[in-house]
């Protein structure tokens, strides 16, 4: 029954949804927390799974379920679950699937936040730490004996571009009961499917080549439904949900995404070539150099490419490194990746800063080391920009 109202009940209901017959093409952006519900029996309806629906954002959105669903179909699994952040993605599916007493195995190279995270954040909640180097077979069988709840690996580490094999230590990690998460946010899936491999899970900072533009921060965890349900709840109460908006952006990245990796993949190959003869460069690290030591499993377990990474460790450590930051022109000092523009960080500086200099001598991460992310500019220009900023260092 319609009921006449007041200019104050105008008010309180404008920007309600407008009726139409003909749906958007692209989901528009559902920038709601809360939907309205037509009858105490439809709650019951919706909270059982009988008919699909929404009731609250930080439960379940439209623009976070149309990522969910996208981010699950690329990794080829059951089901994904959206975060406001890879921190959120890598934090919540931590403490979903382990608690007080359990071992957590993480690879020794992973990302700065990570890292912290483990030392710092885990082992304060009772969670038990070991570290492990994921391209070392023998060690990672002998630190599997201790039969760790998860082991948590990159699927190409950052900032030296190593790859652990994803299929021998998931073999490894379910024959001792451990789940294998994998962090997949530097190959993304269009280059390697980690669930193919056998990881239980699979995550991504979103940030990173999903989102692809620099403008948006999110993550997702990708797993079969058992295993995600776990971490849709964890998230729903620890709320690390995205906003609608992040996840419509990072939808709408991903909608590019194989061409911008592909064109990335091509960029980096020509700079790896270029810098692996260039005399003011001592070493290269690109998974598509003959010389990279896991080049072999990169050619079987990413036959579509190597990756839009590359680093390089300059003659002349810092002040070198200094000094080709400054002289670059089109090549911006950004520490992120995956972005349309070619960017280049300072891993000493920025992602691994936390370190004490002898633990980055130890990781291989000197003061010359250079880490770029290449963008979707011609070659040519990245190139032409990197010789005359090489000729200054
Ligand atoms: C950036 C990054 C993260 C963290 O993601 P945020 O979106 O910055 O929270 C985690 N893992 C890897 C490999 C990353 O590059």
């Amino acid at each position: 029954m319609r009921v006449p109202r007041s200019i104050d009940s105008i008010c309180a209901a404008a920007g309600s949804d407008m009726p139409s017959a003909t749906r958007p093409l692209t989901a528009p952006i559902y920038q709601n927390s809360v939907f309205e519900i037509e009858s105490l029996e439809q709650v019951d309806d919706i909270y059982e799974g009988r008919q699909d629906g929404f009731i609250y954002s930080r439960d379940a959105n439209p623009n976070v379920s149309i990522l969910e669903r996208v981010v699950a179909d690329l990794e080829d699994t059951d089901d994904a679950v959206a975060f406001s952040s890879g921190m959120g993605a890598v934090g919540v599916t931590l403490l979903a699937l382990v608690e007080s007493g359990d071992t957590v195995l993480a690879a020794d190279a992973l990302y700065g936040g990570t890292n912290l995270l483990l030392r710092q954040h885990l082992t304060r909640l009772g969670v038990n730490v070991e570290f492990v180097d994921a391209c070392n077979l023998h060690a990672v069988e002998r630190s599997l004996r201790s039969r760790p709840k998860a082991m948590l690996i990159e699927s190409i580490t950052n900032p030296l571009l190593s790859l652990p094999d994803i299929r021998a230590i998931s073999d490894m990690a379910h024959r001792s009961g451990t789940l294998l998460v994998v962090d997949n946010t530097l190959a993304t899936p269009i280059l390697l499917k980690p669930m193919e491999l056998g990881a239980d899970v699979v995550i991504h900072s979103a940030t990173k080549s999903l989102g692809g533009h620099s403008d948006v921060t999110g993550g997702a965890a990708t797993a079969r439904s058992d295993i995600a349900m776990q971490i849709r709840q964890s998230n729903s109460v620890w709320g690390n949900t995205p906003d609608p908006f992040a996840t419509w952006l990072i939808a709408r990245g991903i909608r590019t995404l194989p061409l911008r990796v592909e064109r990335a993949c091509r960029n980096a190959m020509r700079v790896a070539a270029l810098l692996s003869d260039h005399p003011k460069v001592r070493a290269v690290h690109y998974p598509g150099l003959p010389g990279h030591p896991q080049h072999e499993l990169a050619r079987a377990t990413m036959p579509g490419g190597f990756g839009g990474m590359v680093s390089y460790d300059l003659y002349g450590g810092g002040a070198a490194a200094s000094k080709f930051v400054r002289t670059l022109d089109m090549i911006k000092f950004a520490p992120s990746l995956g972005e349309a523009r070619t960017t280049i960080s300072h891993p000493a500086k920025t992602s691994h800063h936390s370190l004490s200099e002898d633990e980055r001598a130890q990781s291989g991460i000197s003061d010359g080391l250079i880490r770029m992310s290449c963008g979707l500019e011609s070659a040519e220009d990245i190139i032409a920009d990197l010789e005359q900023a090489l000729e200054y260092v």
